[in-house]
């Protein structure tokens, strides 16, 4: 039986459709990107989701270019992207602006986050 393959979207090399990781470049993402809000797939060309509406590029934390969310890694200084959920039952891979997991609701607290200031909206 045809098992369909699909090309990673990292390295190119041709996987199985349900695969949950490439084995080949071992990216988490190898059918491209998905809206680090709602899941939704996302291309590098659109500004914003489809679906909610999520903005697609935000500044890299580390170095401040323009990254875009689906990206696992900053381009320009390779820092990552994504943080893993502390619920340990849980461990998904979080976009790290997002404030609590997509996968289970635990609020996300950043190491590097220093607290916020008070009285913002
Ligand atoms: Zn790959
Ligand atoms: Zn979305
Ligand atoms: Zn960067
Ligand atoms: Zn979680």
């Amino acid at each position: 039986m045809a098992t369909y393959k699909q090309p990673c979207f990292n390295c190119g090399e041709f996987i199985e459709r349900d695969s949950r990781f490439c084995p080949t470049c071992g990216s988490t993402t190898p059918f491209g990107a998905h809206c680090p809000d709602c899941g939704k797939p996302i291309k590098r060309d659109q500004l914003c989701c489809s679906a909610c509406g999520r903005t697609l590029h935000t500044a890299c934390p580390v170095c401040g270019e323009r990254v875009f969310v689906g990206a696992e890694k900053c381009s320009a200084c390779g820092a990552p992207l994504f943080i893993q959920c502390t619920n340990k039952r849980c461990g998904e891979k979080q976009f790290f602006e997002n404030t609590k997991c997509t996968a289970c609701g635990k609020p996300l607290n950043k190491a590097s986050d220093k607290k916020k200031k008070r009285g913002e909206k």
